[in-house]
């Protein structure tokens, strides 16, 4: 089993605002020249963590449309309310993740809880767009609601944190999303001073966010902070961390698809004929209303 190498620490980016509703930097995204090497992981962006003050308005983002990945969505802190027009929707809150497969297209709004908005407080989630194979991209679309108590918990040896397994495998728990090619997904909170050896599959893309805290990489000689991102080369499978504090991190590890990526805005398909035509098919109404 060799050590999986780092390719390179990406630092966060500034902010920008996604509708009014999500204060997000991208983490990753699908035109930063290093497609091959994060596939089938698109986008990652990281809203918040974000004070909110009360408020009776609707914050977030109205309809717009997606198609050719997934749109994946983990809450920290705060609630995601969702509506599509394949008649799917449904309010996600912490710990919940929401699974939603555009593929062959959906229009949705995306807007902070009304009881959350209501209240007011912290916000923090994730969204992860992952791509479909070119076989998948035009199926009809899915939707996932996982709710917390539906993600099986690995306790660490020796008390050294938890896993929460929402896609693939861990430690013989399996998670509850269902996905079109292999991918891990694991919700990571690190106690202070553990050290881990964790195996990933030989060849996957390998991605690591630290949200909180900061965790060390093999021998101590790379630092990720919080709001950076660890890329990993596709070779290897076996990546040790330290963290000296809590931390929490979340990693993802996907096998590549070694297909063309085509995208433009909400869309991400094999071919620029394939984007005209996703612009077609919204505009025409046939990806749905909502
Ligand atoms: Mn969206």
């Amino acid at each position: 089993m060799s050590e999986k190498k780092l390719n390179r620490i990406l630092r966060a980016p500034a902010g920008h605002w996604v509708g009014d509703g999500f204060p997000v930097r991208s983490m990753l995204s699908y035109n930063n020249g290093l497609d091959t090497l994060q596939s089938p992981f698109l986008l990652l962006d990281y809203a918040g963590p974000h004070e909110f003050p009360p408020t009776e308005r609707r914050l977030g983002v109205g309809p717009h449309p997606h198609r050719g990945f997934e749109t994946v969505t983990v809450v920290y802190d705060g609630e995601v309310e969702h509506r599509d027009s394949s008649g799917a929707g449904g309010k996600i809150g912490k710990g919940d993740v929401q699974w939603m497969t555009a593929a062959s297209g959906v229009v949705h709004e995306e807007f902070h809880g009304r009881d959350f908005a209501h209240r007011g407080g912290r916000f923090e989630m994730i969204q992860l767009w992952v791509n479909l194979p070119a076989k998948d991209k035009m199926n009809p679309p899915g939707y996932q609601g996982i709710l917390d108590s539906d993600i099986p918990v690995a306790e660490l040896a020796d008390g050294q944190g938890r896993v929460r397994v929402i896609a693939g495998e861990f430690d013989g728990q399996r998670g509850p999303a269902h996905t079109h090619t292999p991918i891990n997904m694991w919700d990571m909170r690190l106690h202070a001073g553990a050290s881990l050896e964790l195996e990933v599959p030989e060849g996957h893309s390998t991605v690591l966010l630290v949200l909180k805290g900061q965790v060390s990489l093999g021998g101590e000689a790379e630092t990720v902070q919080a709001n950076e991102v660890a890329l990993f080369e596709h070779a290897g499978s076996r990546i040790r961390l330290q963290s000296p504090a809590d931390a929490t991190v979340l990693l993802l590890t996907g096998e590549p698809l070694n297909e063309p990526v085509v995208g433009y805005g909400p869309f991400v398909m094999n071919t620029q004929a394939e984007i005209r035509q996703a612009f077609q098919d919204y505009n025409s109404g046939s990806m749905g209303r909502l």
